[in-house]
């Protein structure tokens, strides 16, 4: 019986992860759930899966929680606050944690999975991306075992030799050829791109997701922080990696050895396979995808990204290849970016212009501690927040005008 942590169970990894968890109760036990306020959910969760422990961020929304259960006479104790999340990952039970939670929230409790030696089941990309070469040494001296959840990089995964290392170049690997299925507006006319809304944005063609992941897979910066994920997990260089844009996202990734093979691995999209491979590895369980219709799919297309229209891809390889703090002000620049877009006060197309705006005045520095991630990280949502202040309410042909 293995223990598992889920690092946001409300959301939509986390949501996967349990249905997985529901069809193999002999194998896995829900040590503790864990969201940041979203009490009615988890409470809903509560009931369904009996965890030992719920943790909600908020502390009002944990006291409406800890209510809720009193009244349903349910045992699960319920704890509050940030640091109740590094808690339960830490508890002798916990076998597996799923770090679902979304951004850069995520990455205190991740590390400290990776320190306690636990299997980490890795969707939350934001916390590599951020800290890639701090996080592989934690997994490294701690002998946790890293699983990563992200479809590209679960099917790199599953493509290379069992005993390939985290953080390690597989011997005999020529270069990863990285899918992506283009996101909602792989057709959109450029001129388009400017007017689009977050429902636009967030109404993904192939993949049900939370709405921050949803947005950076239109702009394709999704794209550009897994360059950066698959660099850190594989101990490749970001020339290494060939985007590909693959529109049926049926491909989920592939990897090509110096002998000329090129292994792929194929599937539904659906998260429930690289959870349930994760939570199951190295057996292989069902997780209740439908089997892949090949003849009805028919055809399978694969064509190059259009930085030009997508110029977040082209902002992350920037920042991969300088390397440092780069990615982690990327990464800043790019939550804040989002998150105002999702606001309504700023535009789609104005997304990759505060981020290159943040990358502009910025210089990439050694990454010694996490402590430094951290005051680079604000650093860079100020910088961020700044510019979108200043284009908050420009006419969209006078934006460069207002950064300049
Ligand atoms: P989501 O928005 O649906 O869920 C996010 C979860 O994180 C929620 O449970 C929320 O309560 C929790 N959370 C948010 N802020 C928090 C905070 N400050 N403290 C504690 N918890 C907090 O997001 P998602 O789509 O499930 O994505 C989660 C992560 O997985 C992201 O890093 C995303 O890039 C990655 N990922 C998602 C998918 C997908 O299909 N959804 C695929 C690959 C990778
Ligand atoms: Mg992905």
């Amino acid at each position: 019986m293995k223990g598992v942590v889920i690092l946001g169970s409300t959301g939509s990894v986390g949501a996967s992860t349990l249905d997985v968890i529901a069809r193999h109760r002999d194998a896995l036990r829900v040590v503790a759930l864990t969201a940041r306020s979203n009490d009615a959910r988890l409470f809903e969760q509560c009931l369904e899966h009996r965890p030992d422990v719920a943790v909600l961020v908020d502390w009002l929304a944990a006291g409406r929680l800890a209510e809720q259960l009193q009244a349903a006479g349910l045992a699960t104790r319920v704890l509050r606050g940030e640091a109740a999340l590094d808690e339960v990952v830490r508890l002798p039970e916990t076998d597996v944690v799923m770090a679902a939670i979304v951004g850069a929230a995520g990455l205190l409790p991740t590390f400290a999975a990776a320190r306690a030696g636990k299997r980490l089941l890795l969707a939350n990309k934001e916390a590599l991306v951020m800290s890639g070469s701090l996080l592989i040494e934690a997994v490294r001296a701690s002998g946790a075992q890293l699983i990563p959840i992200d479809s590209e990089h679960n099917a790199i995964f599953q493509c290379l030799p069992a005993a390939a290392v985290a953080g390690q170049r597989p011997p005999g690997l020529r270069r990863i050829l990285l899918t992506a299925s283009g996101g909602p507006f792989l057709g959109t006319p450029a001129e388009q791109l400017c007017a689009v809304t977050p429902e636009q944005a967030c109404a993904h063609p192939n993949w049900v997701m939370g709405r921050k992941i949803s947005v950076d897979s239109a702009t394709l910066m999704n794209k550009g922080l897994e360059l950066i994920e698959a660099c850190w997990l594989f101990g490749v260089t970001p020339d290494d990696i060939e985007v590909v844009v693959h529109p049926q996202s049926v491909v989920h990734s592939m990897v090509e050895y110096l002998a000329g093979s090129v292994l792929a691995q194929l599937g539904n999209p659906d998260m429930r396979t690289p959870i349930s491979h994760a939570l199951s590895w190295p057996e292989r369980w069902e997780s209740g995808v439908e089997p892949l219709d090949i003849v009805g799919q028919g055809r399978l297309t694969f064509e190059a990204p259009d930085l030009e229209r997508f110029p977040c891809l082209g902002l992350a390889q920037r920042a991969a290849r300088a390397g440092g703090t780069m990615p982690t002000i990327l990464n800043a620049a790019n939550e804040t970016a989002v998150q105002s877009f999702l606001d309504g006060h700023l535009n789609f197309t104005s997304i990759p212009t505060v981020i290159e705006g943040v990358l502009n005045c910025a210089a990439a520095a050694p990454v010694p501690n996490l402590d430094t991630i951290l005051a680079v990280d604000r650093a860079a949502r100020q910088a961020a927040a700044n510019l979108i202040a200043r284009l908050d309410g420009a006419a969209p042909d006078s934006v460069a005008g207002a950064l300049g």
